[in-house]
């Protein structure tokens, strides 16, 4: 269910709010380091699974308004979490999903601060009149390097490897319309189906190398591509992102271009608008956490704007989705957003 708007300004300001690892937000955005072999990139800065689950119970004993809930379990056993700010069942419904992906672990860290700092009370007036879904790292598998297929060649220094895949070696991201492993069905029967969702954003990393007017992109959106999404999701996917794009891209550091993606059902973007009548939106942030090739992953002292990136991307939707001014957002720069190339 929708409501009217009843102010108008989802505009945040986050500024000073994060700092990550001691580090302060880098400043300039595409100009943080790749990966060209001549740098560390590891993977021991990364929550681990047991280190999230802890955090989440941490978070659930502190926060009244939280509620933790399992909704299934992956190939390899490990509990699927879902975090729920559920304060009226009237209220507009948002959905975070992060790391369907397990080598794109950014995206989860900056969803754990979020839900610190919603605990913090600054944000209770916000929750009263928002609901907020949090999936904080779908493919724990994945995301442990946990799998039943060698990745010990991927790049990335460290005590862990993380990989796109899950157990399976089933990219978790096609599997939206056969639904055949066992988190993709967690996903749909405990979360997608059992609760009235009205928007839908799905957070990942891209490779390092993307450009928008000659310069490094920090991120790409993409709304939904498929034929058999309703044209009102349709528009509301394209209001969703462009609140995002208005929040990041004005930070200076943010920089973001359109996404080039397909229209198949089987990835969530476009499957789950087509299903449920989610208005959905992909976000990519720049550079992977660990992988193969040394192309697509990005050295750690890009992490603080990718994080913060992400937080302001969460924070500005779920403002944008409580005060109503998502109703009224400009969609027009859509019409004029590069593709990233
Ligand atoms: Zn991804």
């Amino acid at each position: 269910m929708r409501r009217t708007a009843r102010t108008t300004s989802a505009a945040l300001t986050l500024t000073g709010a994060l700092v990550v690892g001691g580090t302060a937000t880098a400043g300039a955005v595409g100009e943080g380091p790749d990966y060209q072999g001549n740098e560390v990139i590891t993977t021991s800065i990364l929550s681990t699974y047991d280190e999230v689950v802890d955090f989440l119970h941490a978070q659930d004993a502190k926060q009244d308004a939280m509620e933790l809930e399992v909704i299934g379990q992956t190939v390899k056993g490990r509990d699927i979490h879902l975090v729920k700010y559920v304060s009226d069942p009237e209220n507009p419904t948002i959905l975070y999903l992060a790391q369907q992906h397990g080598n794109e672990q950014l995206t989860t860290e900056a969803m754990l601060h979020v839900i610190k700092t919603l605990g913090s009370g600054q944000h209770a007036r916000m929750l009263d009149d928002v609901n907020i879904l949090f999936v904080p790292m779908f493919n724990a598998d994945g995301a442990m390097g946990d799998v039943n297929f060698s990745i010990d060649h991927y790049l990335a220094k460290g005590e862990r490897h993380l990989t796109r895949y899950n157990a399976n070696e089933v990219d978790l991201n096609r599997d939206h319309v056969a639904k055949l492993e066992p988190e993709t069905q967690a996903l749909h029967e405990n979360v997608l189906g059992a609760y009235d969702i009205d928007y839908m954003i799905d957070l990942h990393h891209q490779g390092t190398q993307s450009r928008v007017d000659g310069k490094l992109v920090s991120g790409s959106i993409l709304y939904p591509t498929t034929p058999d999404v309703d044209p009102a999701v349709l528009e509301g996917s394209k209001r969703l992102g462009a609140v995002v794009y208005e929040n990041v891209d004005s930070t200076g550091w943010g920089h973001l271009g359109k996404y080039v993606g397909g229209t198949a059902n089987t990835i969530a973007r476009n499957g789950v608008a087509a299903e449920y009548g989610i208005s959905t939106l992909l976000f990519e942030m720049r550079g992977m956490s660990d992988h193969e090739w040394a192309g697509a992953i990005l050295g750690q002292k890009s992490n603080g704007y990718l994080i913060r990136q992400t937080v302001v991307t969460l924070m500005s939707t779920a403002q944008a989705v409580a005060d109503g001014s998502i109703e009224t957002a400009d969609t027009s720069f859509w019409d004029t957003l590069p593709e990233q190339g």
